[in-house]
């Protein structure tokens, strides 16, 4: 046997200050999901675990306001929820169409282009919505075949009109996937109403929950999009055409399911039902109310207006003479708080502070107005 070439390294206890989750994501955990997550294993193939991933999906369809058959939770971050949406419904050589008016619609646009899209874009500046008709005269230049919009965006914190967008793409004969990352759980969202085709969504917004499991479903028009392909999903791990048997009847082993995560969104989604969806959405809108009045008596400006303002993640202006990193440094070493700061066009003009899930409380908000009180003078 050789010498060990690679030194080891210093043992150091794991340890973190117990920091304040107002950020973009993830938010705080809520303690009942963490407990939860350290739930004995189970075998992925466990009738015990079977049962428990049934119960997943029927909650996941209440949280999404579906009856969709393929609801189920992706093994991933949101991203990983985005790029199977796109890897499942862009076929090389489909049209794209992506509204995008934030970060995160740039990430679509870029998957879709790798996974062979013929990808136009439409822009609004961020912080702003799109109207219907902008989408529609888009369509009426160039039908697009899947078309991907951002429900919440939370680099901007602007609510999209994804219901009326959906009538207006499917008059045109297309699809819509919705990135729901932001919303679900924390604002309103009605996946078969709204009749959106394909809506993912990640764990650790308003669901706080722990970044790694991500909710995805789709309607009947997607899953006929998905049996027409004339090619294979060209990504393995993400390809739903066969994650979906292990979560339907034929219970196909894929990849192991990430037990631990199971547990945790399954614990999430218990205490959606408990709280109740439309009580959920009701207190994530008051406490940002009143963020919002508290922000405004400081004489700060609000970034988005409030017809499309969303209630999860506030964008709030720099006020002039304020250096904005200086100031999250300040909340973070000597308060404990994160909050977070502009991305892209908006970086260095806002502040971006998140009440998503566990997060949103009244005491949370009081305390970081102080805070803010405190070092801003
Ligand atoms: C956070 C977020 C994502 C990406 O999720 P990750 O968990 O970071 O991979 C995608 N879309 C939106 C709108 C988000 O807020």
């Amino acid at each position: 046997m050789s010498d060990l070439s690679v030194p080891r390294p210093e043992v150091t206890r794991l340890s973190v200050p117990p920091r304040l989750l107002l950020g973009p994501g993830p938010s705080l955990a809520d303690p009942r999901i963490l407990q939860a997550m350290s739930t004995p294993l189970l075998g992925h193939l466990d009738p015990q675990f079977l049962e428990i991933m049934d119960r997943t999906q029927s909650m996941l369809r209440y949280a999404f306001q579906t009856r969709n058959q393929i609801t189920i939770p992706v093994s991933g971050t949101g991203t990983a929820a985005m790029e199977t949406a796109v890897a499942n419904m862009v076929e090389p050589g489909d049209t794209v169409l992506v509204c995008v008016s934030g970060y995160f619609g740039l990430r679509i646009v870029d998957m879709a282009r790798r996974y062979g899209g013929q990808v136009e874009v439409i822009s609004r500046p961020w912080g702003q919505v799109f109207s219907p008709e902008e989408v529609k005269t888009a369509l009426e230049r160039r039908p697009a075949k899947v078309v991907a919009i951002v429900h919440a965006e939370t680099s901007t914190g602007a609510c999209q009109p994804v219901d009326e967008i959906a009538r207006i793409v499917h008059d045109q004969g297309g699809l819509l996937i919705v990135d729901a990352v932001t919303s679900l759980a924390g604002v309103p969202l009605f996946v078969d109403a709204w009749e959106l085709d394909v809506c993912y969504s990640g764990a650790q917004k308003c669901l706080s929950c722990p970044p790694g499991i991500s909710p995805i479903t789709l309607n009947g028009r997607a899953l006929a999009k998905l049996e027409g392909r004339q090619t294979q999903v060209t990504n393995w791990y993400l390809d739903l055409s066969s994650v979906s048997k292990y979560w339907g009847k034929e219970r196909t082993y894929h990849h192991t399911a990430p037990i631990s995560m199971v547990y945790a969104i399954y614990e999430a989604l218990q205490i959606v039902l408990e709280e109740g969806l439309e009580a959920r959405w009701r207190r994530h809108r008051t406490n940002a109310e009143l963020l919002w009045a508290g922000l405004q008596e400081m004489g700060w400006e609000l970034h988005v207006p409030l017809e499309y303002r969303l209630p999860s993640l506030t964008t709030v202006r720099v006020p002039p003479g304020v250096d904005e990193a200086v100031l999250r440094q300040r909340l973070l070493r000597e308060y404990n708080i994160e909050i977070s700061g502009g991305l892209g066009e908006l970086k260095g003009k806002v502040l971006r502070i998140g009440l998503m899930g566990f997060s949103s409380r009244p005491e949370n908000v009081l305390l970081l107005l102080s805070a803010l009180k405190k070092i801003c003078g």
